[in-house]
C-alpha cells in the first residue's frame, strides 16, 4: 500500500461560506497515481469544516449556511470564549473536521450531484486542509 499526503490552501472571502474543493482534492488523487483506495480530507482549524453536498444548485449552499446561522446564531446570551467566535466552534463540530471518500479508477467516487467542500465559519482567513491518498 502506498501513501501520498498534499495540503491544500484555501481562502475564504466571507465570514460562512462554503468553498468547492471537489477540483483540489481530485488533482491530489491524480497526481498521486493510486488507482483504487481511499482519499481523507481533513481540516486542521477548529472554526472550519469539511462536507459533502450538492454542488449542482447554489442554492442548497445559501439554504445550508442560512439553517447553520438560525440554529446556531453569533450572539447568544450565555456564551463564555472570550475570542467572540462560539458559534464558529459549534458549527465546526457538528459539521465536523473531515470526510473520506473511495478512489475507483483513479477517480473520487462520488454521487452525481455531489462535490466535497470546505466549510469556512470565521473568515475571512487562509486555511488549509490535508489531503491522505490511500491505496
Ligand atoms: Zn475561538
Amino acid at each position: 500500500m502506498s501513501i501520498v499526503k498534499e495540503t491544500i490552501s484555501v481562502r475564504s472571502s466571507k465570514r460562512c461560506d462554503m468553498i468547492d474543493i471537489t477540483r483540489q482534492v481530485q488533482d491530489v488523487v491524480s497526481a498521486s497515481g493510486i488507482d483504487n483506495g481511499d482519499c481523507l480530507v481533513f481540516c486542521k482549524h477548529t472554526t472550519g469544516a469539511i462536507t459533502i453536498n450538492e454542488n449542482a444548485d447554489p442554492d442548497v449552499v445559501h439554504d445550508v449556511l442560512m439553517t447553520l446561522e438560525e440554529l446556531i446564531p453569533k450572539d447568544r446570551r450565555g456564551y463564555r470564549h472570550m475570542e467572540g467566535n462560539s458559534d464558529s466552534h459549534v458549527k465546526c463540530s457538528l459539521v465536523g473536521c473531515s470526510e473520506q471518500v473511495i478512489i475507483e479508477g483513479g477517480m473520487l467516487e462520488l454521487g452525481t450531484w455531489q462535490g466535497i467542500y470546505f466549510c469556512e465559519f470565521d473568515g475571512p482567513r487562509n486555511r488549509q486542509v490535508v489531503v491522505q491518498v490511500r491505496g
